[in-house]
């Protein structure tokens, strides 16, 4: 069996089938299931039951630079996969990536050199997503 991340935690775990998607904690199983419901609802409710992955879509400088900041506010990938409306599995890979790459090092030293400045990109985040 391959070595997996839990989608909740993050931390690595042994899944024992093929099909696991998060760790044998019990606040992962409880958190996997509050996501599942909620995911579950918003398909209802929109209904985008048709689709089966309807908050699968593509991840734009934009979408990185929103998660950097979230990301530097110290909110979970979690949370963050949450506000903005997006498959977890699909944005914990996208986020994995970010860090691993560099890439949320780098956009973070830019958001940073940027606010020292006095500029703020681009907008303050909470107004950005009221
Ligand atoms: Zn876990």
């Amino acid at each position: 069996m391959n070595i997996r991340h839990c989608i909740v935690c993050q931390k690595y775990f042994i899944p024992k089938n093929r099909k696991r998607k998060y760790c044998y904690e019990k606040e992962c199983a409880i958190e996997y299931e509050r996501m599942r419901k909620r995911l579950e609802y918003n398909r209802k409710k929109h209904n985008l039951h048709r689709h089966p992955y309807p908050y699968i879509r593509e991840y734009t400088d934009t979408t990185e630079l929103i998660v950097a900041m979230y990301y530097m506010d110290g909110f979970s990938p979690l949370y963050i996969a949450n506000e903005l409306k997006r498959d977890y599995e699909d944005f914990s890979k996208f986020f994995n990536h970010m860090i691993s790459s560099g890439k949320m090092k780098k956009i973070i030293e830019m958001i940073e050199k940027n606010r020292k400045k006095g500029v703020v990109l681009p907008v303050s985040l909470k107004e950005r997503l009221i």
